[in-house]
């Protein structure tokens, strides 16, 4: 078994689509291992988006994703990274993410893009050390 760590971003907590997303995940087969809704300080998005720095859409994303309230989760199952992954959908939720995903289904904006989830083991690893370190 594997462990990802998903975020429902501050556009999904308003948008009212967390039971959507957490229902998509749950259908899948993959099960929830720890969740919490907050609101990120600077610190913990900087630390989570720290290979974006300097591009010119990280000042925005960090201004973004600690706008509101948002869910942290450590999802758990078989192949639980790419699991989770196949279901958000590419990253421009128009120009790439099949319809059938979560993007592709639900959000229009690449920045606004409702979740995100790690795309390795090692990214994994690291990010559930940021958002829930009790796991480690
Ligand atoms: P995530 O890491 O959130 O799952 P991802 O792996 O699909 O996303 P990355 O390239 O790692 O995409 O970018 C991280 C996040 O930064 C994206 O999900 C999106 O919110 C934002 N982002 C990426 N590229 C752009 C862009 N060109 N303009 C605005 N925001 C962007």
């Amino acid at each position: 078994t594997e462990r990802t760590l998903v975020l429902i971003k501050p556009d999904g907590v308003a948008r009212g689509y967390v039971g959507e997303i957490l229902s998509r995940i749950e259908r899948k087969g993959l099960t929830l291992a720890a969740m919490e809704l907050r609101t990120a300080p600077t610190s913990v998005a900087a630390e989570h988006y720290a290979e974006h720095e300097g591009k010119p859409f990280y000042p925005g994303l960090l201004e973004f994703i600690t706008s509101g309230p948002l869910v942290a989760a450590v999802v758990e199952g078989p192949r639980a990274i790419a699991a989770f992954r196949q279901l958000a959908g590419s990253t421009d939720p128009v120009a790439a993410a099949a319809p059938g995903s979560i993007r592709g289904d639900l959000a229009t904006e690449t920045q606004r893009n409702l979740v995100h989830g790690s795309d390795s083991t090692e990214s994994a690893d690291r990010e559930i050390g940021i958002w829930f370190p009790e796991l480690g």
